[in-house]
């Protein structure tokens, strides 16, 4: 594995392989890598000549009284656990050489064709759930993976479905502004107990820990009930919540969207994402799971 700090020797390379017909897998991460990171290099493994993963914590994205100082870097451990998977290139920029002094660049969402009004109501990608939460991630996230998708020219991308709604904006960007990539979302990978595996687990206390596994009971006993036929939305919402609260210390969202727009539903549909975030003691997790059933009882 060949370790690249400079995003133009990096760009250099996968040029070079391009032109000598290679397909290019692409995994960007922000590291501390777990099972759910490594599910994403496997697939990327299979699929291409060569695979390329970013290791890069992204300043942008982070507000400022959020964790990027504290966010977990295991540098070391993750460059054993690429080499095991036999990834071919390991791109780990400094923030000063993605983000110069000079550089202004802001990706943004917004159609011009659709009123603000409107938009809020049918169209929220940006607006709604964790975009609510922390003003500025998403526009973060879009400029980094712009970059990233610039630099590595990869043919295939890789990206985890536990992110609903930034995998949701990515596709967005990546038609948007006709990247020519392939973009694949995979499954979300959870501990054995249900619990969705994220670099931010390892902030949990015992206890915390422990309590963290509603995220995940409440989403699959939702789901259980529109799977076995009740269809009030607004019901299923209250009583999610109303079991997810004594465990966790807060719930900052608990909603059931649309999957494309990602607006908030009050009657159900055949296909849902239902989608939360939580505090438990400090640390703040996302789950979502997705619903599809058909229209009759079943
Ligand atoms: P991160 O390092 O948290 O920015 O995540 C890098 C990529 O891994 C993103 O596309 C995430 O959606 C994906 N990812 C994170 N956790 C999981 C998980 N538990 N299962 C599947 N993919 C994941």
């Amino acid at each position: 594995m060949r370790k690249i700090s400079s995003p133009k020797v990096f760009q250099a390379e996968m040029r070079k392989l391009r032109e000598r017909a290679k397909t290019i897998g692409f995994v960007p991460t922000m590291g501390a890598l777990h099972d759910g990171h490594l599910a994403l290099v496997r697939r990327a493994r299979r699929e291409n000549d060569i695979v390329a993963v970013s290791i890069f914590v992204n300043p942008a994205q982070f507000g400022p009284k959020e964790d990027f100082k504290r966010y977990p870097r295991t540098i070391g451990r993750d460059e054993k656990l690429l080499k095991n998977l036999k990834v071919d290139y390991l791109f780990h920029p400094t923030p000063k050489a993605m983000y110069p002094d000079s550089y202004a660049l802001k990706i943004s969402m917004g159609s011009p064709w659709v009123k603000d009004r409107l938009r809020k109501k049918f169209f929220p990608l940006l607006e709604n759930l964790c975009g609510k939460y922390r003003p500025g991630h998403f526009e973060g996230v879009m400029a980094i993976v712009a970059k990233l998708l610039v630099l590595a020219q990869c043919h295939r991308t890789y990206f985890g479905q536990k992110d609903y709604q930034q995998a949701i904006l990515i596709r967005r960007m990546i038609e948007d502004l006709h990247f020519d990539v392939i973009m694949k979302v995979l499954p979300t990978v959870r501990e054995s107990d249900g619990l969705a595996m994220s670099s931010r687990n390892r902030y949990l206390s015992g206890d915390e820990r422990r309590r963290a596994v509603a995220l995940s009971r409440t989403l699959f006993w939702l789901r259980g009930q529109v799977r076995s036929g009740t269809r009030n939305i607004l019901w299923l919402k209250r009583e999610a919540a109303r079991r997810l609260k004594p465990a966790v210390d807060k719930i900052q969202y608990f909603d059931i969207v649309d999957p494309q727009s990602l607006a908030s539903l009050r009657r159900w549909q055949t296909e849902m994402v239902v989608l939360t975030a939580c505090f438990v003691g400090k640390t703040r997790l996302i789950d979502n799971v997705t619903i599809k059933v058909k229209n009759q009882k079943s």
